[in-house]
């Protein structure tokens, strides 16, 4: 790893060279199934427990102590905004991150505009997150969202385009039972690092405020003295070096999407998709259940993403998979495709994540039938999803028959190395052919999609949209918390002295799939609960 000018905020005797990441942690809990077998054969291990819930052996030999009021341990969005908050309240305040930067990911963070809504409108956005989310969310850290997010998202924005990286605006007007929210939304795609670049400059303004930031110091275990948790200890080259907190530690440690064996446990329905963030990879998560903290008890929601603009065209035309076979009511927003492509990349033994991909077939007037749709369902038919640009038909496959887009689809496919056994031919022209007999009828007696759908695909030439999200984001678990964002024991009683946020902390999502309705929801609520939160902890 690259070390790059966030190490100009180490602290001597912290020298960065090289990660400590992955293989020093390894140290830290029993990893590998001849591990976890040398504890069972001593007795020491939990039976049936994976190896990531077994506690390893407390961290007592130090090379160095520092002190705190409080201590952060992540910098990426929840990090940073509870760092600024922390500081700018009057504490001494530590950021330990275990890589050799500041880092994040994405493009838009969202919030609620209540310089525009009101009450009602307030309540309305928190009943709507609370149906997406299966009703399994904590109400109340939604609220706290919904109300503090404009000021927390509000100056995010701010500080980042003081260091030069300057948010789009994405603005835009809902409605749910009768009342009307305002969302207000930064996007960072247009720059090249996108949300990172954010993050970068926040990151050196909130260490000009004066937060010491130890960057290659993950964090592997907590400290505790008595029930409290009083510090986190971070491997450094240096050694062990704890980090005293004397009001409070906040984990903005991120989710385990990085974590293979964390991942297969709390959300086994991700198997065979892309992992994108190893730098996720659970270890705060781990150092706060080691210490007490629980888990959240429901399976989490998954966020499965990727593959930018084609996969978010969510126009309902033909849908064919990769045997060349209509296989759904096309109405479906991409958030929740992948359920549909879990038997797929079983085929490919869960090896090939582009087994998790489909075409959607279109005629050459796709844009104008589209756009009707989308005037009389805005809430089915999707161009993108917030203000990313329209795919071009330069991104798609193209043919002048259905004889000559089935053979372009296979040549696609080579040349794009999926890696999956050619479709046949026939097979894509005669569901073509089947799918126009079937919208003549004026009925899908084959899926039950909406009626007003069954438009044929009649006009050449012809495209084929290569389309299905293969990629995990993120994993929306987390530790259990309270209103205060402070960290639930086992019997749901608060840590003294632990607090999580951002995705190291649960309960705010709670469905199957993460909602795509309020488009950078994630990034918003990590940005708000850490502004709120580093303040709450601060004044303790
Ligand atoms: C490609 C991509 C695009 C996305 N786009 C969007 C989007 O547009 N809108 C949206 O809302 N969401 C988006 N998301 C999700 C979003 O990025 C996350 O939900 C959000 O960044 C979470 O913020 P966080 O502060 O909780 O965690 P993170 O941003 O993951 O920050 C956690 C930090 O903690 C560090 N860390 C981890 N373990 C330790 C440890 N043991 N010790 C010290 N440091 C540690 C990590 O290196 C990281 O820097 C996207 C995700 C991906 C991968």
């Amino acid at each position: 790893m690259e070390v790059t000018r966030r190490d100009l905020f180490k602290f001597t005797g912290l020298a960065a060279a090289g990660v400590v990441g992955a293989s020093a942690l390894a140290g830290c809990a029993p990893k590998t199934a001849a591990e976890t077998a040398t504890l069972a054969d001593t007795g020491s291990a939990d039976a049936g427990l994976p190896a990531f819930l077994q506690a390893p052996e407390p961290i007592t030999d130090f090379a160095d102590t520092r002190e705190y009021d409080v201590v952060v341990v992540g910098a990426g969005e929840s990090g940073l905004s509870a760092a600024h908050s922390a500081v700018a309240a009057g504490a001494k305040v530590a950021c330990v991150q275990n890589i050799g930067t500041a880092q994040t990911t994405g493009n838009m963070g969202a919030s609620v505009d209540t310089t525009k809504t009101d009450e009602a409108g307030i309540q309305a956005c928190v009943a709507f997150l609370m149906e997406k989310n299966a009703y399994r969310s904590n109400r109340k850290l939604l609220e706290a969202w919904a109300r503090n997010s404009y000021e927390a998202v509000t100056w995010w924005a701010d500080t980042a385009a003081e260091g030069g990286a300057e948010s789009k605006p994405y603005d835009s007007e809902r409605e749910y039972n009768g009342y009307t929210y305002y969302l207000h939304a930064n996007t960072y795609n247009h720059l090249e690092g996108a949300h990172n670049d954010a993050a970068l400059a926040v990151c050196d303004a909130v260490a000009a405020e004066g937060v010491e930031f130890f960057f290659n110091s993950p964090a592997v275990q907590l400290y505790k003295e008595g029930e409290r948790v009083a510090g986190v200890i971070c491997e450094t080259e240096e050694g062990n070096v704890l980090f005293k907190a004397a009001k409070g530690v906040i984990l903005a440690s991120g989710d385990c999407s990085g974590n293979q064996e964390m991942r297969d446990y709390y959300c086994p329905d991700l198997r065979g998709f892309k992992t994108m963030s190893p730098f996720r990879d659970g270890m705060g998560m781990m150092a706060g259940i080691w210490a007490g903290a629980q888990m959240t008890p429901v399976n989490h929601s998954k966020m499965v993403h990727g593959g930018g603009a084609l996969t978010r065209l969510e126009l309902p035309f033909l849908n064919l998979d990769i045997h060349g076979e209509r296989f759904m009511n096309e109405v479906l927003s991409f958030a929740y495709l992948n359920n549909l492509m879990r038997e797929y990349l079983e085929e490919y033994d869960f090896q090939n994540p582009m087994a998790a991909k489909f075409f959607t077939i279109m005629p050459a007037n796709w844009v104008e039938i589209g756009e009707q749709w989308a005037a009389a369902h805005p809430n089915e038919v999707k161009f993108g999803v917030g203000n990313m640009k329209i795919p071009s038909e330069d991104q798609f496959v193209k043919g002048e028959t259905f004889a000559e887009l089935a053979a372009n689809i296979n040549a696609y496919m080579e040349v794009e190395e999926w890696h999956i056994d050619p479709i046949d031919e026939q097979t894509i022209v005669a569901s073509i052919e089947a799918y126009n007999e079937l919208c003549a009828t004026g009925a899908d007696g084959q899926f039950g999609k909406r009626a007003d759908y069954l438009v044929p695909i009649e006009q050449g030439p012809f495209f084929a949209v290569p389309r299905g999200a293969n990629s995990v984001p993120a994993v929306l678990g987390g530790l259990t918390v309270n209103e205060n964002q402070q960290c639930l024991g086992a019997e749901g009683a608060p840590i003294e002295g632990l607090f999580a946020v951002g995705n190291a902390s649960g309960q705010f999502y709670g469905g199957v799939d993460y909602p795509m309705d309020v488009e950078g929801l994630s990034i918003g609520r990590a940005i708000t609960s850490g502004y709120v939160t580093g303040r709450y902890v601060a004044a303790l």
